[in-house]
C-alpha cells in the first residue's frame, strides 16, 4: 500500500496552485483545557511553545502578522498558494462574532488561498460551524480537529477532557456543513499497543477524514508527561516500532487518508526524548521500506 502525500490532497483542494505553503498565525485564543473552563493543567503532553513557531505572536493582530509574513514567504515561494494556518492553542475558542473578526483579515487578503484552523472537537458549536461554512463559500477552509487517539481510556489518562464520541459528532457536523476535516494523531501514548494505533486509523478512515498528521509521543519540558516519564511510569516506542506502527496505520488508511506528517517537531532546548523524532527523512525512508516489503 502506498500512502497519499499531503501535497496530493492540497492539489485537490487548491487545483490552481502547483504547490501550497502553510503560513502559521496566532489568533490570540487560549484553550478550555488551560484557562479553567475544562481544566487548568491541559493535556499531559502539552507545551504549546514546543509545537508552534508563532507561539509568541498572541498580541500581534492577524493583519500585522500577515503583512509581515507574506513578503517573507513570497520571496521563497513566489507562485505558491498560501494557506493561512491558525495553529497554537484552540482556534475556534471564542464566540462566533469574535472569531469572524479574527479570521476576516485572512479571508479578505487576496494573497491567501485558503485557511486551516486547528481546534478541539468540543469547541465547534453550531454557530461556529455555520461561520466556517460561510467562509468556506469564499475560500477553502480546512478544519484540523485534534484527536490523538480513539481510545477513550487513553484520552482520559492524557487529560484531553473530551471523548471519541465528541470528536465523531464534531466531524460529522463539519462534513454536513461541507467543510474539509483533517486530524492529528499521537502514536505511542502510554498503555497503547499496535491494536490501538490501527483502531484509531480505522476510525479516522471510517469518518472520512481527509488527512492526518502522525506524531510519535515525544516528551517536552514543562509537561506532566515529562514528570511521569522521569518517574519511569511508561516507555517510549523505539524508532523501529514507531515506523512499524506508522506503516500499519497507512495500510489501514488504504489510500483514503492523506499523510500530512510522519513525525513531530520540537525545539532542541525543549525536547527530552526520543532523540530521533526530528529525523523525518529517516522515518519516511524506513516506513516506505516496510510498505515496499509488504508488497513484495
Ligand atoms: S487541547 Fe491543545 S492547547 Fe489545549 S491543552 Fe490540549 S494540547 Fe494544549
Amino acid at each position: 500500500m502506498d500512502y497519499v502525500p499531503y501535497k496530493e490532497f492540497l492539489k485537490k483542494v487548491f487545483p490552481k496552485y502547483k504547490r501550497v505553503r502553510k503560513l502559521p498565525l496566532h489568533g490570540g485564543m487560549s484553550c478550555p483545557n488551560l484557562d479553567g473552563t475544562k481544566g487548568y493543567s491541559g493535556c499531559t503532553y502539552c507545551n504549546n511553545q514546543s509545537f508552534s513557531p508563532v507561539f509568541d505572536q498572541a498580541k500581534v493582530s492577524v493583519a500585522t502578522q500577515l503583512a509581515e509574513s507574506i513578503p517573507v514567504l513570497r520571496k521563497k515561494y513566489p507562485d505558491a498558494g498560501i494557506l493561512a494556518y491558525f495553529q497554537p492553542y484552540t482556534n475556534t475558542y471564542a464566540p462566533a462574532a469574535e472569531l469572524k473578526e479574527i479570521y476576516l483579515p485572512a479571508l479578505r487578503n487576496p494573497e491567501i488561498a485558503g485557511i486551516a484552523i486547528g481546534t478541539r472537537p468540543d469547541c465547534l458549536p453550531f454557530d461556529v460551524v455555520e461561520l466556517l461554512a460561510e467562509m468556506n463559500a469564499v475560500k477553502p477552509i480546512i478544519v484540523e480537529v485534534g484527536l490523538q487517539t480513539s481510545n477513550d481510556q487513553t484520552l482520559n489518562a492524557i487529560n484531553r477532557r473530551h471523548t471519541f464520541a465528541e470528536f465523531e459528532n464534531a466531524v460529522q457536523r463539519l462534513h454536513q456543513a461541507g467543510l474539509t476535516v483533517t486530524t492529528h494523531l499521537i502514536i505511542g501514548l502510554p498503555g497503547e499497543t499496535m491494536k490501538d494505533f490501527v483502531r484509531t486509523a480505522h476510525e479516522v478512515k471510517r469518518l472520512k477524514i481527509s488527512a492526518a498528521k502522525l506524531h510519535p509521543l515525544h516528551i517536552v519540558c514543562g509537561t506532566q508527561m515529562a514528570q511521569d516519564y522521569a518517574n519511569g511510569e511508561f516507555e517510549l516506542l523505539s524508532f523501529e516500532d514507531y515506523c512499524k506502527a506508522v506503516a500499519a496505520m497507512i495500510t489501514e488508511f488504504n489510500g483514503k487518508v492523506a499523510v500530512e506528517r510522519f513525525s513531530g517537531e520540537s525545539p532542541d532546548e525543549l525536547l527530552i526524548a526520543p532523540d530521533w523524532c526530528g529525523e523525518r527523512e529517516k522515518i519516511v525512508a524506513e516506513v516506505e521500506r516496510i510498505l515496499q516489503q509488504q508488497k513484495a
